[in-house]
């Protein structure tokens, strides 16, 4: 890849420690070149510490936006100007976009999930589905279902320091919008098997499947899965979990985190830009099956 830096070239940043792995300048970068777009998107190690000081950056460079991530998504929201819906409700932010010195903080995350399963042609809205886990990743798919129009959502989190955010999670929900939501101890396997059974899809949105809990899952059998629902898992290392492996037995039609993880870059694309990401072209260009 090669792209010309000129004195025209404007910045988009990503703030986060450690990020030196992340694909997404890769992923930026290729969308920018694509369409002719003057903007180079580079990665800043940034922890909480200097936060404020970057954001007050931003703000003197009149840079046009970032992404954020770990461990800045819960904390940066106190540097900006304004929060979207889903960023208040979900208590993170992922992307800021500047728009003449007003920095506004957006959450992409459930925005990818819900667009990489538009693009899958499946379609959850009205519907009612199960998800496990209470952390950053199934909040943000959780809110923006529940404010996309999925009818009813059970989610399934272990008692650890993750499940409290759940009951938030549930209470935001049943209060903020039209979806019913249900919070369940994920040790209950009887339970997560009946709200399963009725569900039109079941995501796990938890770590397990992935480093260090690679080759795990938490179904304890096939039986928990009918060929009819459709299972995706956030996860996109190793492309296939244990659970997508047992799905794939069971007849579902399943779904890995890559849709997931392309669809948030977009999203926050289309915010710094105002142009749609070339989706098409970024699956080819970063090898990306789900
Ligand atoms: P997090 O630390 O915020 O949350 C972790 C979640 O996993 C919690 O719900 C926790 O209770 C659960 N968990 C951890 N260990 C468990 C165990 N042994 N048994 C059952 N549950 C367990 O993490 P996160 O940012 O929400 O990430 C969760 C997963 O989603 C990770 O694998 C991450 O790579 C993936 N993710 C993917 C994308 C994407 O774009 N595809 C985006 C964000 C996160």
């Amino acid at each position: 890849m090669t792209q010309k830096i000129t004195g025209h070239t404007e910045l988009i940043g990503l703030i986060a420690y450690p990020i030196r792995h992340s694909s997404s300048p890769e992923m930026h970068n290729e969308a920018f070149q694509k369409l002719g777009l003057d903007y180079a998107y580079l990665a800043f190690e940034v922890g909480n510490e200097d936060l404020e000081d970057t954001i007050k950056g931003f703000r003197a460079m009149k840079i046009r936006g970032s992404n954020v991530s770990m461990p800045n998504k819960t904390v940066v929201h106190k540097y900006l100007d304004k929060l979207s819906e889903a960023a208040e409700l979900c208590g993170a932010v992922n992307t800021i976009v500047n728009d003449n010195n007003v920095l506004t903080g957006h959450i992409t995350d459930g925005i990818g999930y819900m667009k990489s399963l538009e693009d899958a042609g499946i379609d959850i809205i009205g519907k009612k589905i199960t998800v496990a886990g209470a952390g950053g990743a199934a909040t943000a798919i959780e809110i923006q279902a529940a404010l996309d129009g999925v009818a009813e959502i059970s989610i399934f989190n272990r008692k650890d320091k993750f499940f409290e955010r759940g009951e938030k999670t549930v209470k935001d929900i049943n209060e903020r919008t039209k979806c019913k939501a249900t919070l369940y101890d994920l040790a209950d396997l009887d339970k997560l098997k009946k709200e399963i059974a009725d569900s039109y899809l079941f995501a796990n949105a938890t770590g397990v499947g992935m480093k260090p809990l690679e080759g795990q899952t938490y179904i304890p059998d096939i039986n928990f899965f009918r060929p009819d629902l459709i299972v995706t898992d956030t996860v996109y290392e190793p492309r296939e979990t244990e659970l997508l492996k047992m799905a794939k037995k069971a007849g579902c039609r399943t779904m890995n985190g890559l849709g997931m993880m392309l669809f948030q870059g977009a999203a926050a694309f289309k915010l710094w830009m105002g142009k749609d990401m070339p989706i098409e072209h970024m699956k080819k260009v970063l090898n990306i099956e789900y």
